[in-house]
């Protein structure tokens, strides 16, 4: 709300700046889809601004040919995608986004700051990779530096190519319950677990790509490995057809989606 509050009163010829941290931080597409939706904003109400992405990483991390797609076909001129920018500082006085070789001045800066496990997890003694994660064993979620301690979601340390989002740790909670029981039971535990992940992000207003993603558990290098040929990115992307969704229980009617909707 706080965004949406300062971009909505950004002058017109505006520069919001949105930095995205190097990887694993959660909900991959998610800064990409923040970038489209804002950018979709800018263009239709305050088409003289422009959008600034940087990204510490040096490619888009998830759905990258559709986003890329996406910033040319429909935001060029908006959106000005940056790789290699990661953000070292912020001048809030001056809203000054250091990075390491340039300064960019913006009237909305946006920071997704670096992320870890929380502290919780560093104080209970969980947090083992890069002084950052919880690293698990695969098959049980337990964790690798406290027996008897179970760990899920964005804490841990993720699998090759496992996305952190609310789909997978869902899915880290079934693979852990299913082996507390059996370790309860004094049996054998799952040798072959296999999770999934799926995540639709908007591209505009009304348009949205998606990606879907099949790990299976690999004894040989112990950790989950996405399975060849399953998943995959949509072909384009699809417009949406819930623009009249209720708002619940107690109202209904179409729903304005404040951060989608232009004015
Ligand atoms: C913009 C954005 C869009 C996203 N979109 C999607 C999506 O479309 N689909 C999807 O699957 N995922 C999405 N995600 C990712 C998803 O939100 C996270 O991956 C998911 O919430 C991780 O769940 P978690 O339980 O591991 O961690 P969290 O949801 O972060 O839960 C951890 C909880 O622990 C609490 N906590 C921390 N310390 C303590 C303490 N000492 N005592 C008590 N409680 C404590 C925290 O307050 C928090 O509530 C998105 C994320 C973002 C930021």
């Amino acid at each position: 709300m706080a965004l949406r509050q300062q971009i909505e009163s950004m002058k017109d010829g505006g520069v919001v700046a949105i930095s995205i941290p190097k990887v694993p931080y959660r909900c991959p597409p998610g800064p990409y889809e923040r970038a489209c939706v804002i950018a979709s904003y800018l263009q239709q109400a305050k088409p003289k601004s422009k959008l600034l992405l940087l990204d510490a990483n040096p490619e888009v991390q998830s759905k990258k040919a559709l986003f890329e797609k996406a910033f040319k076909d429909r935001y060029a001129g908006v959106l000005e995608y940056r790789p290699n920018a990661e953000l070292k500082e912020v001048d809030a006085g001056t809203s000054t986004a250091k990075l390491e070789f340039e300064d960019v001045k913006a009237d909305v800066i946006n920071v997704i700051p670096p992320q870890r496990a929380a502290d919780l997890a560093k104080n209970a003694g969980l947090v083992n990779v890069n002084n950052r994660w919880v690293g698990v064993n695969w098959l049980t979620m337990e964790s690798t530096a406290l027996p008897g301690v179970h760990v899920l979601g964005d804490a841990t340390f993720p699998a090759p190519t496992m996305p952190k989002s609310g789909h997978m740790a869902n899915q880290h909670a079934k693979v852990a319950a299913a082996a507390i029981i059996q370790l309860l039971k004094g049996e054998a535990v799952n040798s072959t677990p296999v999770v999934m992940n799926t995540c639709y992000s908007f591209v505009s207003a009304r348009d949205v790509i998606h990606v879907a993603s099949v790990h299976q558990y690999n004894a040989e290098q112990k950790t989950f490995l996405p399975v060849p040929g399953s998943g995959g990115v949509s072909a384009a992307a699809n417009r949406w057809k819930g623009a009249t969704r209720s708002r619940g229980p107690t109202t209904s009617g179409p729903t304005r989606w404040p951060c989608l909707d232009p004015p």
